[in-house]
């Protein structure tokens, strides 16, 4: 990685201060350059599972691109005086990446989500489709639902290498994802850039609807979340959570502490 780079820090996680067009030129950058590189994506519930989880902080330091994904981030960054512009959220960022491979003619591989969709397809093969009538040229040389068990990895990680795909979409959720990535990036042979995309094969897919434009623009996407799945409230708490504790930092900070 060459490209020159600015860091925010979230108690001693970092995350790269990039906007869409920065993200994606160092994408650029990533795909162009040998061994696999890793994209993550934290929200606040990330960033605040990352300080009781020591193998997903320390991933997130390893990974060659952090993307502040999530409103709290924004939010934090201006509370602690080093200002984030705007949120690239992960599904937007990994659509462009599709933009830009079916310009290119380099392929992708999905792996992740349900094995069946609703129509006795999977998620990842009707995220396919979606995504292959709305660029044309892209190539998904490879697809693979998630739901497996440890023992199978290793098939998974031949599978994604013979398909021969430069781009790996994981959408386990979060830490499966990251954790994925990280224990086999080593391995992978043709991938250039993996990174883990949440719900974002079953919202392509269509069977996840994504918050209506208003709660995006507002960062109200929890809201529409919490609507849409009460029994999220738990983990939801974490954005609050994570907002009383980025202010009592600054507090410290404040009184030398
Ligand atoms: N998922 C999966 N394997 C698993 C657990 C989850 O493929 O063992 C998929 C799930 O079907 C969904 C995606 O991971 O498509 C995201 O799951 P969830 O909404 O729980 O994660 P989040 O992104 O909210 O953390």
């Amino acid at each position: 990685m060459t490209m020159e780079r600015e860091k925010l820090h979230i108690w001693d996680i970092p995350v790269d201060k990039v906007d869409r067009a920065k993200a994606m030129a160092i994408f650029d950058e990533m795909m162009a350059e040998p061994g696999c590189s890793m994209i993550v994506t934290p929200n606040s519930e990330i960033v605040m599972n990352a300080s009781k989880d020591d193998e997903l902080a320390d991933l997130i330091r390893e990974a060659e691109l952090v993307i502040p994904d999530g409103i709290g981030l924004v939010y934090a960054s201006k509370i602690l005086g080093q200002p984030l512009n705007e949120r690239v959220t992960g599904i937007d960022f990994a659509d462009a990446a599709l933009q830009k491979l079916a310009k290119e003619g380099k392929s992708v591989f999905f792996f992740g989500s349900k094995p069946d969709g609703g129509s006795g397809v999977s998620v990842a093969q009707m995220a396919a489709e979606k995504k292959m009538a709305e660029y044309p040229g892209l190539v998904v040389s490879g697809m693979r639902d998630g739901y497996f068990k440890p023992e199978d990895e290793d098939s998974i990680v031949a599978q994604i290498n013979a398909s021969g795909a430069e781009l790996l979409l994981v959408a386990l959720g979060s830490p499966k994802q990251e954790k994925f990535i990280q224990r086999h990036r080593g391995e992978f042979q043709n991938v250039r850039a993996a990174i883990g995309i949440g719900g974002s094969l079953d919202v392509w897919a269509g069977t996840l609807k994504r918050a209506p434009e208003f709660y995006q623009k507002h960062g109200l996407e929890w809201l529409y979340r919490l609507i849409q799945e009460p029994s999220r409230y738990k983990r939801m708490a974490a954005l609050p959570l994570f907002m009383m504790k980025v202010v009592m930092t600054k507090g410290r900070k404040k009184n030398g502490n």
